[in-house]
């Protein structure tokens, strides 16, 4: 849902690949992905992406009421 009309205005991502240097452009679509390098064929990671931005899931134990742990117990 909401990804619609966001797919068209990905600007292509350009980066150096971290082994060899190799300058890469690819579509925007593929920020946050990973690819296989086209000169040293390593794994690297496209910059960018929603995974950057959103922070990650935080627990706080405060939230926890505590009958839901110890509920069980007589
Ligand atoms: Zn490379």
């Amino acid at each position: 849902m909401g990804q619609s009309m966001s797919d068209d205005d990905l600007l292509p991502v350009e980066f150096e690949c971290v082994y060899c240097s190799t300058r890469h452009r690819v579509a925007g679509q593929y920020a946050g992905r990973r690819i296989h390098c086209k000169s040293c064929n390593e794994i690297i990671r496209v910059p960018g992406g929603s995974l950057d931005l959103a922070p990650p899931p935080t627990t706080d134990p405060r939230d926890v009421d505590i009958d839901t742990l110890f509920g069980d117990s007589p």
